[in-house]
């Protein structure tokens, strides 16, 4: 048996519960495969056995005092996996949904992707099963407090830098820094997506959606395509979706649907964006709301999704977004966006589609951008904030998106290339997985068996 196999199946028998990590680790392995049948020397290091092993992993307990004085419990994490590049570095993330193994795959992905912006950080990730979802301010504020309670004593501007991811934006960033400070006595750039007015960087909110469709843009460029005048799909309605939405009209494109847990709206005369962030981002309200307000949108509950499946990838376009959550577009959607046409896929949530459909999406040759290369803009934005407070100054706008947009090329160039040496010049999967494994495996083997 070879020595991907063995390790894939040693980490089935350990593990056989975590089933996103494992499907995180059988993409990244399988595609790995070319590259270390040509160097033993991985294998004499022990390289995957220590990769698929997180260098430290803390669970703890977040109580808090709901509204009507009941003690509430939830489940904290932080998973700090790889320093070979850097301090680990990575996002929290407060959904129902998160558990040891949402963690795990997260912070395994976070390795590679971090690896791939050519900034020094390691990979990590963390958060809690914690629900922001119907909680007043202040009990998102006593949450976020008795997170970081715990949290302050593991983290540090060299050691680990957590940020924003699902549930987790500036009003949550900047409760759990204020709480950092006051019980650590320093004002450090401890966390990145903070408040513009006390170290946060521009760009930093907009970049992943933002970085997705840089990349995406690259990827048509290199076809001779654009995105100009052209049909586009984007799933989810955070941060990432928003920005994804905005830089997509800026690029001259027709986005036309959003979703939310609740639902997904169709806007054939294309997304009001303006409408869209009112209602996310100040009012906080369901897509629904959207379409009562606009009346070219169409809304589809989640109960009429037919088979469950998002009816967003039932929607004809040429480029899709999945900027949601893992998982969220399977083989059957991947199926029917080619059947409808669709030429580009840049995915800016993180494991968005299933191992079935991104295989589909390999094996069709259309441009298929993963998430880690694709979706890198956040985390290398937090990367230049790392940077700006480490040395005390504030960079424009201008001066972050350009090098946003460098950096995200270069991600697509360095895949592109690294996909080519194996006669796959189309493949980015291969190409991202070996790129950045390949820098984080050198770095594991010169600071030695660690
Ligand atoms: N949560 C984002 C990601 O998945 C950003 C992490 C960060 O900025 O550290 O990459």
């Amino acid at each position: 048996m070879g020595y991907v196999q063995r390790v894939i199946e040693e980490c089935e028998a350990k593990f056989p519960h975590q089933v996103y990590f494992l499907q995180a680790l059988k993409e990244i392995f399988e595609s790995l495969k070319p590259e270390i049948d040509r160097n033993p020397s991985y294998e004499k290091n022990a390289i995957l056995e220590r990769l698929v092993v997180p260098e430290r992993s803390i669970a703890f307990r977040v109580p808090w005092i709901d509204d009507e004085g009941r003690a509430r419990v939830n489940q904290g994490y932080r998973i700090e996996f790889n320093s070979a590049l850097g301090p680990y570095k990575g996002g929290l993330r407060f959904h129902p949904s998160v558990n040891e193994d949402v963690i795990k795959f997260l912070g395994f992905e976070q390795i590679l992707k971090n690896s791939l912006t050519t900034l020094n950080m390691g990979g990590g990730k963390g958060g809690s099963d914690f629900d922001p979802k119907g909680k007043s301010e202040n009990e998102i504020m006593r949450f976020c407090q008795s997170f970081m309670s715990e949290l302050y004593r593991h983290i540090g501007d060299r050691t680990d830098v957590p940020a924003g991811d699902i549930g987790v934006g500036g009003r949550e960033v900047g409760y759990m820094f204020g709480q950092y400070k006051r019980l650590s006595n320093r004002f450090d750039g401890v966390l990145t997506g903070k408040g513009l007015k006390w170290g946060g960087s521009l760009v930093r909110k907009e970049a992943t959606g933002y970085g997705s469709v840089y990349f995406a843009q690259a990827m048509l460029e290199a076809r001779g395509e654009s995105l100009e005048g052209k049909i586009c799909c984007v799933s989810g309605s955070g941060n990432v979706a928003i920005y994804t939405i905005e830089k997509l009209y800026a690029l001259g494109a027709k986005p036309v649907t959003a979703s939310d847990s609740r639902g997904m709206i169709y806007d054939a005369e294309g997304i009001d964006l303006a409408l869209l962030k009112e209602i996310k981002e100040n009012r906080r309200e369901s897509l629904q709301a959207y379409a009562q307000e606009k009346k070219s949108a169409i809304y589809t509950p989640v109960s009429e999704y037919p088979q469950g499946r998002n009816q967003v990838w039932s929607i004809p376009c040429f480029a899709a977004f999945p900027s949601a959550t893992q998982n969220e577009l399977n083989l059957a959607d991947a199926q029917e966006l080619l059947k409808n046409g669709c030429q580009c896929v840049s995915e800016g949530a993180n494991m968005p589609c299933t191992l079935e459909a991104t295989n589909l999406f390999v094996d069709s040759k259309i441009c298929y951008g993963p998430a880690k290369a694709a979706n890198a803009g956040g985390v290398a934005t937090s990367g230049l904030e790392m940077a700006q407070n480490a040395s005390m100054s504030i960079w424009s706008f201008e001066e972050v998106d350009a090098k946003l947009l460098k950096i995200m090329r270069g991600i697509f160039a360095h895949a592109q290339e690294t996909a080519k040496e194996f006669g796959q010049e189309q493949n980015l999967v291969l190409g991202a997985n070996i790129a950045g494994f390949r820098k984080v495996a050198m770095a594991m083997i010169e600071q030695g068996v660690v």
